[in-house]
């Protein structure tokens, strides 16, 4: 555009057209269609125990960013304490007592006690098919070190020699107050720990005032409360094919629930044509076969992600009577041919993707 002779008026065009570009920007910023409409949604995600950790809150009318921010940041210490004492190779509390496991009998401190007893009574209600003394295990199949996977399956020897031990081996007591001597155990709390820390996580940002959150650890997932006047929306990872944004299904939280989920592509390495991954049957010493993931939710995250594996071991003709045995009625697993069955009390709240073959089973 060219602008008139006289430099009044230029400058007075000039202002002009600045100004109702201003005014334009600033009524675009204002009514522009916002996808999350919230600044009370705070976001913080974080490596921690092995996974990726991701904690949305909702904050409440007239709490602060700030104050949720250093409450977050309480959490990460939290929780990295927590898997500290959890871990079971290298340097932490569990870890130095598996190393003294085998020659004698071991007092455990009275923090790990209540988890000890639960893993104990778990292991005897899923008839084994959940068991933390598997770590021998899951060290022959290198599922217990992240930055080194196997290519090949272990020595069927070795391996055979290792689920012996474990059948021979002491059961967990039910008290949880002291273990061993335990030859051939080597405990491995990695079924149930998470979901046992998210538990804590939102006992955590309850205690500081905190209603409305979700964390996530890895598929280890616990809600409270709700996000604003809506509930929180969840989605579940599709198994196949191995794409962490691809989503198989959602549901809808408004309550204090656990919805974990276990499957086969979380660790896993390929050899000759087929996928060995580390949800392991603790009876055979091989990874669980017939299903590609399971799905459970309940009210308690350490009981949800033990099921989980338990189902899963259980595979596509025992999950159910096992779900039933762990006192579980909202579940669904994903079998080997891609197809869903999801239990009655469930299938109402889940919408899944189209062009699935699903299954409503009592
Ligand atoms: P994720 O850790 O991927 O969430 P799970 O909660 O199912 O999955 O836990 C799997 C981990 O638990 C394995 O990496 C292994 O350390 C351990 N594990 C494998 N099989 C069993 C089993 N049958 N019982 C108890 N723990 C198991
Ligand atoms: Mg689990």
């Amino acid at each position: 555009m060219r602008l008139p002779e006289s430099p009044h008026l230029r400058l007075f065009l000039r202002r002009l057209i600045l100004g109702l570009g201003l005014a334009l920007l600033f009524a675009w910023l204002a009514l522009r269609p916002r996808p999350d409409n919230d600044d009370r949604l705070v976001v913080r995600e974080w490596l921690a125990m092995g996974t990726l950790v991701s904690v949305s809150l909702y904050l409440d009318e007239g709490q602060s960013r700030a104050a949720a921010e250093s409450a977050l940041t309480g959490l990460e210490g939290l929780l990295a304490d927590y898997e500290r004492r959890w871990r079971a190779w290298g340097d932490g509390e569990l870890a130095a007592l598996n190393a003294r496991l085998a020659q004698e009998r071991v007092s455990i401190p009275a923090t790990m006690q209540p988890l000890f007893a639960r893993a104990a009574e778990l292991s005897s209600a899923s008839a084994g098919r959940f068991d933390v003394r598997i770590g021998r295990l899951v060290e022959l199949w290198g599922f217990h070190d992240e930055t080194q996977f196997r290519s090949t399956p272990p020595d069927p020897v070795a391996l055979n020699q290792a689920v012996a031990a474990l059948a021979k081996a002491p059961p967990l007591p039910p008290d949880g107050h002291a273990y061993g001597p335990a030859p051939g155990v080597w405990l491995d709390f990695g079924a149930i720990a998470k979901g046992d820390a998210v538990d804590r996580a939102i006992d955590h940002l309850r205690s500081e005032g905190y209603a409305n959150a979700i964390v996530n650890a890895g598929g280890n997932l616990r809600t409270c409360g709700r996000r604003g006047n809506r509930a929180w929306r969840i989605g579940i990872r599709h198994p196949r094919p191995d794409d962490r944004h691809r989503l198989l299904a959602t549901l809808e939280s408004t309550g204090d629930e656990a919805i974990i989920t276990s499957g086969d592509y979380e660790r896993y390495f390929e050899f000759d044509g087929h996928r060995y991954h580390h949800l392991l049957d603790p009876h055979s010493g091989q990874p669980a076969q017939g299903l590609q993931a399971v799905t459970v939710v309940t009210q308690n995250g350490a009981l949800a992600d033990a099921a989980s594996t338990a189902l899963f071991v259980a595979g596509p003709q025992h999950w159910r009577e096992v779900a039933r045995a762990l006192g579980i009625d909202q579940a669904f697993v994903v079998t080997a041919e891609g197809d869903v069955e999801i239990t009655a009390a469930l299938a109402p709240r889940v919408t899944f993707i189209d062009g699935l073959h699903i299954k409503t089973v009592p």
